[in-house]
């Protein structure tokens, strides 16, 4: 990996040796081919996946579950997922165990600037 300014090296990572590490060899698959192959599960899975919903508030108790969207609608179901990324909503309901991510050195503005 490189500094994204001056393209310096930050660090490396022997890419061989992974498999053996973690069990998984290294994998590259674009972005739109993983996403697609969520959604098969999902559908296959008969999970009803609806767009356009912000989460705003969550309850979870037993296997029961709820999330209320900014709008207002109520959504049941058996349980909830924090899947909703770098500042996720969710996971400070649940486990506000950390503090609000940061970048950490100008390698990682490039990924959070918004042209
Ligand atoms: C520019 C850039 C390049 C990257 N390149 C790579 C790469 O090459 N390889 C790699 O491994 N990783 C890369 N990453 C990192 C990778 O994208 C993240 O690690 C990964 O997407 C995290 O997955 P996630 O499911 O936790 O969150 P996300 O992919 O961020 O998904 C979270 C989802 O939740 C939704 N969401 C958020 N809040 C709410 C809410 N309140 N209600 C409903 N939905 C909500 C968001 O809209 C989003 O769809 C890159 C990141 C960036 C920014």
């Amino acid at each position: 990996m490189r500094d994204a300014v001056d393209g310096s090296d930050l660090t490396s990572l022997d890419l061989r040796d992974l498999e053996r590490k973690y069990g998984f060899p290294y994998l590259v698959i674009h972005r739109s081919d993983l996403h697609g192959l969520f959604l098969e599960a999902c559908r296959e899975a008969g999970v009803e996946l609806l767009t356009e919903q912000r989460g705003a508030a969550y309850s979870q108790e037993g296997d029961k579950a709820t999330a209320t969207t900014k709008a207002g609608t109520l959504h049941e179901g058996s349980v909830v997922i924090a899947a909703d990324g770098l500042h996720s909503v969710a996971r400070k309901l649940f486990v506000d165990d950390q503090p609000s991510p940061r970048p950490t050195s100008p390698a990682a503005a490039p990924c959070r600037s918004r042209r």
